[in-house]
């Protein structure tokens, strides 16, 4: 595979610094928190979910397609890039509309590879950068299968994002990091970037620094952190 590498995406040299909330609440909190990220001068890439894949139907399922908008502000009000996660092809084209700069496919998207299909096809043409998070399984082939489904869609901004397995025990993480898989991947496409992301890794805002730190000593592309203007609510 001939994939760009994420210097080249013009969103900043060195490691990709990605950072923002879980989920796109308001227009206010997506603001404040762009604002404080920007000044951090640190961060190459705002994120925000608008679509919550949750478990259960009757949880906060995220504000959806209107969020969009708050993110174009929020684009013009700091010059950060956006990014969002896609999880069918009506996001990925409203993405697209919305001038959005980089999209990610989730954990549970990249599990089915039907959904991977379907969102790649409404990608195609474009050369928006996209981001292959790691499946819900340990599964590799899964994992590098979701990659080349991307790239035969005529991407080459493409970046995996390793954020943990789903773990079967009680564990310290709420998903499993496996660092060897990612190392694995490396080894297999090593062209492509490899990000980590050590907030769904850990599910515990006090063990980000360590995991995002263990990231850098293994010479990850970069990371994608969450972050909240008000954590304890
Ligand atoms: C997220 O990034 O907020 C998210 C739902 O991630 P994942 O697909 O890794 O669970
Ligand atoms: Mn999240």
């Amino acid at each position: 595979m001939d994939i760009v590498q994420t210097g080249l995406w013009g969103f900043g040299d060195g490691p990709l610094i990605i950072a923002g909330p879980c989920s796109a609440e308001s227009e206010d909190q997506l603001l404040k928190t762009a604002i404080a990220l920007k000044e951090t001068g640190r961060v190459h890439l705002f994120r925000a979910g608008l679509w919550k894949p949750r478990s259960r139907p009757a949880s906060f399922t995220g504000e959806g397609f209107r969020a969009l908008e708050w993110l174009r502000r929020v684009k013009t009000e700091t010059g950060l890039p956006v990014t969002v996660e896609v999880a069918s092809p009506e996001h990925a084209t409203a993405a697209l509309e919305a001038g959005i700069d980089a999209v990610w496919l989730g954990a549970r998207t990249v599990s089915n590879p039907f959904s991977v299909d379907a969102i790649t096809s409404a990608l195609q043409g474009t050369d928006i950068p996209v981001l292959v998070k790691n499946p819900l399984s340990p599964d590799l082939e899964l994992w590098i299968g979701a990659i080349e489904r991307v790239y035969s869609a005529g991407i080459t901004k493409i970046a995996a994002v390793h954020r943990g397995f789903t773990p079967y025990d009680r564990s310290r993480y709420r998903n499993l990091p496996k660092w060897e898989l990612a190392i694995e991947l490396r080894s297999r496409i090593p062209s492509l970037p490899v990000i980590c992301d050590p907030s769904h890794m850990s599910g515990r805002a006090d063990l980000v620094p360590e995991m995002a730190h263990k990231a850098f000593d293994m010479n990850m592309a970069g990371l994608m952190i969450e972050v909240h203007i008000d954590p304890a609510h």
